[in-house]
């Protein structure tokens, strides 16, 4: 008999997940909240080089290749505030990710599972665990509909009912920013693709970060000639009316940040925030990494068990990647499915940990929050934290030296800024 898994959430996280299972011999439900997949949810993404792997592994090159597009530069810009001007600081061009719209990523991978694999409009409202399985009750438009799996896996994000549920006093971080966003369809307006490609050079083949006081943002070319942008900008909490951590704008929203867009950026990123159609504010959140994500017969995995900020374009790849380990797992323990979440937890806990501090860190340097790598602060760090990444093999000074080199680049930009400010200063 397989392995019958039953996944909460069916974003991303979940459904690659459902992918890896399905593979690997198990029988899979998937149950999400969401009603359906609106086709124009989201935005860009970056797919790392590992993660492209994963989705090798998961059968899906040929479909995701052609629905993304390499980004082999990444350069980083500081913008001279007086004249709205930007100063190139460093270019890599040996940047190997793959740029894509979000909604294309999470079609493909739904298009790889049966028909009615995913279950729209379940909201899991009840976790239940005996020796032989979980229980999991859902809300749906017909009533409470009960479901059983030999194992659960939680993908069911930053806000996750699961990681509620079975970890006590559970509470995620507010990173001090928001992250404005937009597409712009570059085929509607020619002319300012044309103006955004003589401000940004490196723009069709890269992605390019501007760095101002205070904060930064990014652009970069998604298939079909769309420019997707962020803006990540410093920001009280904002309330959040419901779930999601994405707030649509009003106009007085538009307005203002239209006005502190001419204050900030370069004329054309200006008309592209003003060009683009609805866009939308994500508010940033992360969590100081747990160290258990299996409780019985059920998993934690994506955003559910590791929230992280998306700086170094960590959001999206995790999630794969930790799809990615599960599969494998499951194929090399076809017959004991919870040795097969311990040794996933174990591969994943250990790399996902420096994954969400590092993004926590490049983040605040990027954001003007200086930090200095050489005195990484790791006597703050838990002692749990301490110990994932000492059995990680690494010693506190090769960290020490693995977080500098991560950051020397970011690095850079500081003394970009500091060489700026003191002209400035003359
Ligand atoms: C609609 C949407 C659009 C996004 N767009 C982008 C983008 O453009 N670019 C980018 O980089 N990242 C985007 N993200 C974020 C990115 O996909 C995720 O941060 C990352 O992939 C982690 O995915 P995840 O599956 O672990 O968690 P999430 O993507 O947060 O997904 C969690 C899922 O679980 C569901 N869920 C939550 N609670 C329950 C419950 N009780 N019962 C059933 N289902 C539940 C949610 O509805 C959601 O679909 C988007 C996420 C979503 C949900």
């Amino acid at each position: 008999m397989p392995t019958k898994v039953v996944i909460i959430g069916g974003s991303v996280g979940g459904v690659s997940t459902a992918v890896a299972l399905r593979k690997a011999g198990c029988d899979v439900t998937v149950l999400e909240r969401a009603a359906t997949i609106v086709a124009t949810t989201g935005a860009g993404l970056g797919l790392d080089p590992k993660t492209c792997a994963a989705l090798t592994r998961l059968g899906l090159r040929d479909i995701f290749e052609e629905c993304s597009q390499p980004i082999p530069i990444e350069e980083y810009r500081w913008i001279d505030h007086a004249t709205k001007s930007a100063i190139s600081l460093i270019k890599n061009d040996k940047h190997l990710h793959r740029s894509m719209h979000w909604s294309d990523l999470h079609r493909l991978l739904i298009q790889a599972l049966p028909e009615g694999a995913v279950n729209f409009s379940h909201k899991v409202v009840l976790l239940q665990q005996s020796e032989s399985g979980v229980t999991i009750t859902a809300e749906t438009p017909n009533g409470e509909k009960k479901y059983h799996g030999d194992i659960v896996i939680a993908a069911d994000g930053v806000g996750s009912f699961a990681r509620k549920q079975l970890v006590p006093g559970d509470e995620r971080r507010y990173a001090g920013m928001v992250a404005w966003r937009g597409v712009c369809d570059g085929n509607a307006h020619p002319e300012l693709l044309a103006e955004l490609k003589a401000d940004f050079k490196t723009l069709g083949d890269g992605i390019i970060f501007d760095i101002a006081d205070r904060c930064m943002n990014l652009i970069y070319m998604i298939p079909g000639n769309r420019i997707n942008w962020l803006w990540y900008r410093d920001a009280p909490e904002p309330k959040l009316g419901s779930h999601s951590v994405t707030i649509r704008p009003t106009t007085e929203d538009m307005q203002k940040l239209y006005r502190d867009a001419e204050n900030t950026w370069t004329p054309a990123f200006v008309k592209l925030i003003k060009t683009s159609k609805a866009p939308f504010m994500n508010v940033i959140y992360d969590k100081d990494p747990i160290t258990q994500w299996v409780f019985g017969r059920v998993a934690l995995m994506g955003e559910a068990a590791h929230p992280t900020t998306p700086h170094g374009s960590r959001s999206t790849n995790m999630p794969i990647q930790d799809a990615d380990c599960l599969g494998r797992c499951f194929e090399a323990q076809p017959h004991d499915p919870v040795a097969a979440l311990h040794k996933y937890a174990e591969e994943r806990i250990r790399q996902t940990t420096k994954e969400v501090l590092f993004s926590r860190h490049v983040g605040e340097v990027r954001q003007g929050h200086w930090f200095d790598p050489v005195k990484f602060d790791w006597p703050s760090q838990t002692p749990q934290i301490k110990s994932l990444l000492l059995n990680g093999k690494q010693t506190e000074p090769d960290y020490k030296k693995c977080a500098t080199e991560l950051l020397g680049n970011i690095q850079t930009i500081g003394k970009g800024q500091s060489v700026l400010a003191t002209d400035r200063e003359q």
